[in-house]
């Protein structure tokens, strides 16, 4: 796969689906924050438990102050509950301690965050301050194996194919639309080839027929 057709595919998919990333809370913490907690759940549940869990903690001190019992409480529906509240606890703690306050802009300081690997913390880094990043969660991991870009077997080892593969200056769009793609067409189990704009590109085998 060259590097000319994957900039191909990314700008067709990203011109498809141009449509903001669930995750794009527009405020850097709370794109933390949610990304977070969205591991092994939907984006649809943990945005059914946000607005209730800023409302009762509102800043990054209430948070760090937080009972993590009634945290957990609160966010109990998204899964691994107890665990995702004590990182949020311990996360709001070494925000104020380590970094003013602030959510740090680098991949490298993100990820010493408690909870924070590389795809939220690429997450953070696309959708809050437009810095090329390459989130690679199930949906980005399952259709580049798809499209015949990657062969790696864990997300970082895709996410490094892809950034020598896809222009520094796509890698915005990548998590964002791919995510809406896989969703809406080249989704788990049967993909829905016969109405692929990039079907043409696409090295999968077992493309599907209506
Ligand atoms: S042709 Fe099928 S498998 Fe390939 S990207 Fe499109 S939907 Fe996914």
């Amino acid at each position: 796969m060259s590097s000319k057709v994957a900039s191909r595919v990314v700008q067709v998919l990203s011109d498809a689906y141009p449509g903001r990333g669930m995750m794009d809370m527009r405020k850097a913490e709370d794109t933390l924050i949610a990304t977070l907690l969205s591991a092994r759940t939907t984006d649809v549940q943990v945005l059914r438990v946000y607005p209730t869990l800023r409302k009762r903690y509102p800043t990054l001190k209430t948070l760090a102050e937080a009972d993590t019992r009634e945290m957990g409480k609160i966010i109990h529906s998204i899964g691994f509950y107890n665990a995702k509240a004590k990182n949020v606890k311990a996360l709001a703690r070494k925000l104020l301690d380590d970094f003013g306050g602030k959510v740090p802009r680098t991949l490298e300081e993100l990820i010493t965050l408690p909870g924070v690997g590389r795809k939220t913390a690429s997450c953070v880094l696309t959708y809050a301050f437009k810095i090329p990043a390459i989130a690679v969660d199930t949906h980005v991991f399952r259709i580049v194996h798809r499209l015949g870009w990657a062969k790696g077997k864990t997300a970082e080892q895709v996410e490094m194919e892809l950034r020598d593969l896809i222009p520094e200056k796509q890698w915005i769009d990548v998590n964002r639309s791919l995510v809406q793609f896989g969703r809406d067409i080249c989704k788990p189990g049967r993909p829905e080839c016969y109405r692929c704009p990039v079907a043409k590109w696409c090295k999968y085998p077992k493309k599907t027929k209506i």
